[in-house]
């Protein structure tokens, strides 16, 4: 069975949302044939969409073992434990996980895209994503993370 380091970006912004971020860490601490290897600060964030209360975010490193598709499943599970309910995209929500990295690889399913389709464009995202890997890392496609921080603004993100 091969093992391979996952990156996961976590988000909320309803019901405590610095609260959901550690249980959720927690959950991701005992998720079966992973360990959790590091994670990030946490940040707030601006909502994309106007008129939603600010976002915790954060990235974790996982040393899992799990498929993609089985790693999809036990975060949304998670996300499911902590009450998020599914309505209007990008609505408000207690806890999101996505899978912004799987490895050095490139995955395109009807269910998964990996690297994350939106990772360049979110602050949020590369911010905490730069804490936790080498500064000259490359993604899987081929782009450097420096650049991809240098081109994106850091409007609205805060480090707590
Ligand atoms: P965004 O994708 O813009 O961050 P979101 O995280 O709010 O929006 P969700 O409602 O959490 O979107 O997920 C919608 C669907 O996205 C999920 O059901 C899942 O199948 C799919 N998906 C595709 N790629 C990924 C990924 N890398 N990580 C998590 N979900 C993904
Ligand atoms: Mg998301
Ligand atoms: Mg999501």
């Amino acid at each position: 069975m091969s093992r391979e380091t996952a990156f996961i970006g976590l988000g909320s912004n309803l019901d405590e949302p610095g609260e959901q971020l550690r249980q959720a860490l927690e959950a991701l601490g005992q998720l079966p044939r992973t360990v959790l290897t590091a994670h990030s600060a946490f940040y707030t964030s601006d909502s994309l969409l106007a008129g939603q209360p600010r976002y915790t975010n954060a990235v974790a490193a996982l040393s899992t073992e799990l498929h993609p598709l089985e790693l999809l499943d036990s975060l949304q599970a998670i996300e499911s434990g902590q009450g998020r309910v599914r309505k209007e995209r990008w609505g408000p929500r207690t806890l999101d996980l996505d899978i912004i990295l799987y490895g050095q690889q490139l995955i395109d399913e009807p269910r998964l895209k990996v690297p994350h389709y939106h990772l360049h464009a979110r602050a949020f995202v590369l911010y905490p994503l730069a804490e936790l890997v080498p500064a000259d890392f490359v993604l899987p496609d081929g782009r450097a993370l420096n650049e991809l921080l240098a081109a994106c603004p850091l409007i609205g993100l805060e480090k707590l």
